[in-house]
């Protein structure tokens, strides 16, 4: 019971691929009380499906497009649950176009987006989480890809997205972190999700993993949670500001 008599919130459940919801789950089985987000009405029902599968979890709408639902995201948790220990920022969006094809035909309109989306929301997340978790120190978590760090093909805007993503994971950790609060990144393999599914050949990406990774296998959303857990408790207290990679190793592989 890593999270016994802790809170968090969990950004990010689609549907029971999610990776977020992976999280949740894991964190609801080590005692955590939670509360989760949805995007929108198209995803409420799917949402209201998982939530009924953990003990009274706090559900809630949000669209990190908007300042306004994520400052009431917050208020919510205040009322129901005072303080807050992690957070779990497991949002990416881009334009389907921009998932084919060349980076350099990105449109201005589509780097905006995937930005805003997927990077962005999680400095505006972090802002509010802060002040819930000052008391007794945090833990905030987003999820990344090595797209932002190497070149994957078509994952374009979306791998120059994480490298911004990563580097607020950094600039994050440097701010909040003498107010007790951590911040890092967990870089999982390709696994197949909603997200993955708008990717461009990504049963290739896939393949070449099992192929090439030196577990010579791809990783599971159980594998991404058990990581996640680390990361949210007490075991990872003198960790910020890190990427850890969980995809059977690819990342080391030179060819
Ligand atoms: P997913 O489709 O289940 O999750 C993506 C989530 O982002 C969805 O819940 C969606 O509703 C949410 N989202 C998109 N736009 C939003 C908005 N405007 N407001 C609020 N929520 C919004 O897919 P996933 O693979 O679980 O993705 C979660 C995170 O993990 C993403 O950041 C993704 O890039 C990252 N990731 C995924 C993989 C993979 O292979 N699946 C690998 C590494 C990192």
């Amino acid at each position: 019971m890593l999270l016994n008599g802790k809170t968090g919130i969990v950004f990010g459940v689609a549907n029971k691929r999610s990776l977020a919801w992976a999280i949740a789950k894991r964190a609801a089985e080590h005692g955590a009380k939670i509360a989760l987000t949805y995007q929108g009405e198209r995803l409420k029902e799917n949402a209201e499906e998982l939530a009924a599968t953990l003990d009274n979890p706090l559900l809630l709408p949000c669209d990190v497009a908007k300042d306004e639902d994520i400052a009431t995201v917050f208020e919510s948790v205040k009322e129901h649950f005072g303080a807050l220990d992690f957070v779990v920022h497991g949002i990416g969006f881009a334009l389907k176009e921009e998932l084919q094809g060349d980076y350099v035909n990105t449109s201005r309109e589509g780097h905006r987006i995937a930005q805003d989306i997927s990077v962005y929301s999680l400095t505006a997340i972090a802002k509010h989480a802060a002040p819930l978790m000052e008391e007794r120190g945090g833990s905030i978590l987003t999820l990344t890809y090595l797209g932002g760090e190497r070149v994957i093909p078509h994952y374009n805007v979306m791998g120059v997205a994480k490298a911004a993503l990563d580097m607020s994971v950094r600039y994050l950790a440097a701010d909040l972190g003498q107010r007790g609060i951590r911040v890092n990144a967990l870089s999982a393999g390709p696994i197949k999700t909603l997200a993955a599914a708008g990717i461009s050949g990504f049963n290739k990406i896939l393949e070449h993993m099992r192929n090439n990774a030196p577990l010579r296998r791809n990783v599971t959303q159980d594998e991404v949670a058990d990581a996640a857990l680390f990361l949210l408790s007490d075991l990872s207290r003198g960790v910020t500001g890190e990427l850890l990679h969980v995809d059977s190793g690819y990342h080391v592989v030179g060819m």
